[in-house]
């Protein structure tokens, strides 16, 4: 009797626990739907729907202000706004009422953002990618001590495959996710090929030149090898994203971006097949996929205040791999002139990351060789162990803590301070 009295009490202190904490979680929660749709006259529209009234909301990824022409409000009670002391683009109403949903007509044609991923990355066989960070809102402002999850819905016309990584629906998808960064979500005819063979789920544009083609099939599986036997190995199959649009303003080059376990490279400009046959197209090409790669290795951890630490070590590693294979030396050696050139004069932050970034990583690999054959891929395969393990918000300090260790402290600390006054040079905003 005493022990049921006993177990009956820790029973219904378990049912208030339970209760207490899921009230908890659904007040310090928010969720907001994102349904984002493709019409079978290819319209794309997102609809946004909140579970409480809001008079604003924010976006979470704000690297220019493309989204007042790009984006049209559905309803013309609704418009797009710039906060004039954050510099957020947000949505409200005009009569200033509060609303749970929202919708806007959206332009998917290709546009390179400097600081972030495109938002649609168009395929010339009709297939799109677009990525989910960019539609990212918080209610009212970002800076609130709430949770946000986000659960996307995506519609398209029944000919077209909405493909996440290792995931395949016609007509519609659903996916949860945090504020986490976000990932690339295809649309269009290409569909999910079996895991069996290949280390890569591959999405790429038919229009690319067959030489390109052919290298991307040709180049994935050593570049694999290569950095596997360096850095640690990927947990997840890897998804492939290669595509071209064509631009009307005589702009062209390319870009690309590793958001999760999903690589981006897309092409954009005029006819490729011309370029392709300029000189060093194939070896501008295979560093670009290589420096790619690296950032795919280097597991999303990127850093914020000091992206040379990333950038840097992502050139190195694809001059590396070049060498490796004994791609044209006076290509190779052209490249690293041009970044001493640039990490001199330029004034451009980017640049520096790049350029210096490159210079840097060379001079860290150099030193740990004396002792440690992979240079400054150790340094990185500890270094993304540790951060696997244990996140942190400003990785900097480890990264200096383990070069430390890997060489001397005088070595790391001459070449922190130097990177700080290269830094400093640069023209204040
Ligand atoms: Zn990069």
């Amino acid at each position: 009797m005493h022990k049921k009295l006993v177990l009956g009490t820790l029973l219904v202190c378990a049912i208030v626990i339970w209760l207490a904490a899921a009230w908890l979680d659904a007040n310090s929660h928010a969720r907001i739907q994102v349904n984002v749709t493709k019409s079978a006259e290819k319209e794309w529209f997102v609809v946004y729907q909140f579970d409480e009234q809001v008079a604003r909301v924010t976006f979470v990824r704000n690297p220019d202000h493309t989204r007042l022409q790009r984006w049209q409000p559905v309803e013309s009670e609704f418009y797009l706004a710039i906060d004039s002391e954050t510099g957020h683009e947000y949505i409200a109403r005009v009569d200033g009422q509060t609303f749970t949903t929202v919708a806007f007509k959206l332009d998917a044609s290709y546009v390179a953002l400097r600081k972030d991923y495109a938002p649609f990355t168009p395929f010339s066989d009709g297939g799109t990618a677009w990525f989910t960070g960019r539609f990212k809102v918080c209610p009212e402002h970002c800076a609130s001590a709430l949770k946000f999850s986000y659960q996307f819905t995506m519609q398209a016309p029944l000919a077209d495959f909405i493909r996440l990584p290792e995931q395949s629906q016609r007509g519609q998808l659903t996916w949860q996710e945090s504020a986490s960064d976000g990932q690339m979500v295809y649309v269009g005819p290409q569909q999910l090929m079996a895991a069996s063979d290949t280390k890569f789920e591959t999405i790429i544009d038919p229009i690319l030149p067959d030489s390109l083609k052919r290298s991307l099939t040709r180049d994935v599986p050593p570049l694999t090898n290569y950095f596997n036997q360096r850095m640690p190995h990927l947990t997840e199959r890897p998804m492939l994203l290669a595509s071209f649009s064509a631009t009307r303003n005589g702009q062209f080059g390319y870009q690309g971006g590793v958001v999760a376990n999903q690589m981006v490279l897309h092409w954009y400009g005029h006819s490729l097949a011309e370029r392709a046959n300029a000189p060093y197209f194939v070896e501008d090409t295979l560093w670009f996929v290589a420096h790619e790669f690296a950032h795919l290795y280097q597991a999303s951890q990127f850093s914020n205040e000091d992206a040379w630490l990333h950038e840097g070590a992502a050139e190195f590693m694809a001059l590396s791999y070049l060498r490796s294979i004994r791609t044209n030396g006076v290509y190779l050696d052209r490249r690293v002139a041009t970044a001493r050139e640039t990490c001199v004069s330029t004034e451009q932050r980017y640049q520096v990351h790049y350029a210096c970034g490159l210079l840097w990583a060379a001079e860290i690999d150099q030193y740990i060789k004396k002792t440690y054959p992979h240079g400054l891929f150790f340094l990185w395969f500890m270094y993304v162990e540790q951060l696997t393990d244990a996140p942190r918000t400003n990785a900097t300090p480890l990264y200096f803590e383990l070069l430390s260790e890997l060489t001397d402290d005088a070595f790391a600390a001459q070449l922190r301070e130097r990177i700080q006054t290269r830094y400093q040079r640069l023209p204040t905003l």
